[in-house]
């Protein structure tokens, strides 16, 4: 079991003004700010990374946020949906709450036995809450508005748009250790016993879909965890062997990465659970503080003086 893939680590995407990002996902959603640093690709810009307490793989969503960033497009050979799974009877709270706050949301719907209900970030991206039909016992993070009875456990699923979902499936279940659980016209669910929850990928079969454009609301990459470093390496051996390019083992100060483009056009990358986001601040703390990695240290009176402030 400590060898297999442990579900999802966490979702990036990409996002336009960063107050705004923040206000939606600490105050609206009432998800923790559990990490500020820079895009270590683009150190003038955010990495903002949102959670649980303790940032527990499996709950973090993180966001780049390019004040100027153009909108994306919403298409195949992308992740097009983020689950976030919450409490069976919190779906009424959720839509007074996002009525409250003008939130963009559809109608309660149903899908393979659960009710959800599907909305908008302010950059469009688009997120669902499910009401899980599966116990999930995962601790919430608590705001004064939003309590346990309501809040969100952490993701419940991704939704992958492809053309093809066979080249996706094959990754899935022949390197990931995912099975096909269910489908429902062309939406295929996928699941790993590996863990309990965030757990599941839903691949969406769509042929004659344009692909997405990756931009503002878009998902940018989608992270699957992996115990430790060792198990990490010999999931790179396994993709290599396919044929397909992944890149070397890449720190990220919180866990290690690799990253591929599966064949259907989204990018994955491999994420281990070590060290965790309590490396460089205490838990209590997490989120309040302009972290920087080694190698941008030097920068941190400028940099902290281009960034906004999040207030
Ligand atoms: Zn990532």
């Amino acid at each position: 079991m400590e060898n297999q893939i442990k579900g999802l680590h966490h979702i990036t995407a990409i996002a336009g003004n960063a107050q705004r990002n923040y206000n939606f996902y600490t105050k609206v959603l009432g998800l923790r700010l559990i990490k500020k640093t820079v895009n270590f690709d683009d150190p003038e810009t955010y990495h903002l990374y949102y959670g649980d307490e303790v940032g527990t793989p499996g709950t973090v969503l993180t966001f780049f946020p390019w004040q100027n960033i153009m909108t994306g497009r919403r298409g195949s050979r992308q992740a097009t949906e983020i689950g976030y799974s919450v409490p069976e009877n919190s779906l009424e709270f959720w839509l007074k709450r996002f009525e409250q706050h003008n939130v963009i949301h559809n109608k309660v719907a149903e899908k393979f036995g659960e009710r959800y209900l599907t909305f908008l970030d302010p950059d469009g991206l688009k997120l669902e809450l499910i009401a899980s039909k599966k116990p999930d016992n995962r601790l919430p993070w608590e705001t004064n508005e939003i309590k346990a009875e309501n809040a969100t456990k952490g993701f419940h699923n991704v939704t992958i748009t492809t053309n093809k979902m066979q080249p996706t499936a094959d990754i899935l279940t022949g390197v990931f250790g995912y099975k096909l659980l269910e489908q429902h016209v062309n939406r295929y669910r996928f699941v790993t016993d590996a863990v309990d929850n965030a757990n599941i990928v839903d691949l969406v079969e769509v042929e004659g879909e344009k692909a997405g454009h990756v931009a503002g609301g878009s998902v940018h990459h989608v992270a699957f965890r992996v115990e430790n470093e060792a198990v990490l390496m010999h999931y790179r051996e396994k993709i290599e062997a396919l044929g397909l390019h992944i890149t070397e083992k890449i720190d990220r100060n919180y866990f290690y990465s690799l990253y591929f483009r599966e064949p259907g056009g989204v990018l994955f990358e491999l994420a281990t659970d070590n060290p965790g986001f309590s490396v460089d601040e205490p838990v209590n703390e997490l989120g309040s503080h302009l972290k920087l990695p080694p190698q941008y240290e030097e920068y941190r009176a400028s940099l902290e003086t281009t960034l906004p402030k999040l207030v």
